[in-house]
């Protein structure tokens, strides 16, 4: 489940940081060049365009190549720091951390490899101030505790770069100045990890914002579903989670129920599934699929009896209208030969 972890993160960091790009271009403007909220915004938007060929790589990979996308689409100083936090990371994991003792290892190796980068430490009012004391809340006390403690170690953290003066980077030009104004980069380091924590804990912050049904296609031919998805994100635009899967094992003409497992995983939110499928093997492939998934998601997909193209533009636009399920499903339904 790694790659539904990584999606999530991106997910999340995205939304966190969509949120926030006013008040870190307010941050900026007042300590710096105003850039702090586009670049970041560029960053997560790249990221959340290739997240699932991201979120398809093992996870140290995944890490390596998020951070490569942070430091060449964030720029400014910020980029190459988180960029190098993610590398770092990349690194030094294979594998995603599984408690909290490699939780806190990982933390520990990105704030390094941003104290190294940045030539900075603490109270130099810089991201490294929430990042540093969230390090330490993970490490120290019981585990159950940590996301509580991070939480409140985000919010002091961020809160102590108002009272500091900037020691590096482009605030430090202002001097004295420079006090009174939290750290924009700082700011976005709360939200990221606010943001992180709210997905360890199960709690996708997006899962609950989504209001739309997803869209699978499952068809015979890998093209023929690329390119249904793709004229469905075309029609509907992005509001609507879709995904897409096509061919056997060896990428030819046919089926693969893993595949169609993962198609299923990488958009699936309680509000509701719509697979629309093909000819015969994809519906039975898809059957299968169902039934090895979780049982509890079971009752949140359904497969449309519908032509897979105008059933998909159907059901995705009557899902972007905030449709459920069952009318999402009917919609696309009504164009049943
Ligand atoms: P730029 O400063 O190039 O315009 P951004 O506006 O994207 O880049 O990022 C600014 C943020 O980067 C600052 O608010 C600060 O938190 C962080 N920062 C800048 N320089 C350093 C450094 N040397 N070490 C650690 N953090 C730094
Ligand atoms: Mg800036």
């Amino acid at each position: 489940m790694t790659d539904a972890l990584v999606r999530s993160l991106i997910e999340a960091a995205h939304a966190a940081i969509l949120a926030h790009v006013d008040e870190l271009t307010e941050l900026d403007q007042a300590i710096g060049d105003g850039d702090h909220g586009v670049n970041m915004r560029r960053g997560v938007e790249s990221l959340y365009r290739a997240r699932e060929e991201i979120a398809a790589l093992p996870f140290g990979e995944a890490m390596r190549r998020a951070g490569t996308t942070m430091v060449m689409q964030v720029g400014g100083a910020s980029g190459p720091l988180y960029g190098s936090f993610l590398l770092a990371v990349g690194e030094a994991f294979a594998a995603a951390p599984k408690d909290r003792d490699e939780i806190a290892r990982l933390a520990r190796i990105g704030l390094q490899a941003v104290t190294s980068r940045g030539k900075s430490d603490v109270g130099a009012k810089t991201l490294i101030d929430v990042l540093a004391p969230v390090t330490e809340a993970i490490s120290a006390g019981d585990p159950g505790g940590a996301a509580d403690r991070v939480r409140a170690a985000v919010e002091d953290g961020l809160a102590s770069t108002r009272d500091l003066r900037a020691l590096t980077g482009r605030a430090s030009y202002l001097g004295e100045r420079s006090i009174g104004h939290l750290d924009p980069g700082a700011r976005s380091a709360a939200a990221l990890t606010l943001a992180i924590c709210d997905v360890i804990e199960g709690k996708s912050p997006l899962e609950d914002q989504v209001k739309t049904v997803s869209i699978v296609i499952v068809s015979q031919s890998p093209d023929v579903a690329k390119g249904a998805a793709e004229m469905v994100r075309k029609m509907v635009g992005g509001q609507v989670r879709v995904a897409a899967c096509g061919g056997d094992v060896e990428g030819d003409i046919g089926t693969d129920v893993g595949a169609i497992m993962r198609a299923i995983e990488q958009v699936y939110t309680p509000r509701g599934v719509a697979v629309l499928v093909d000819l015969g093997g994809a519906e039975s492939s898809t059957e299968m699929a169902i039934e090895m998934l979780p049982k509890s998601m079971a009752p949140h997909i359904r497969i449309c009896d519908a032509p897979i193209v105008e059933g998909a533009v159907m059901a995705a636009t009557e899902s972007a209208g905030g449709a459920p399920l069952e009318r999402v499903c009917e919609t696309a339904e009504e164009f049943r030969s």
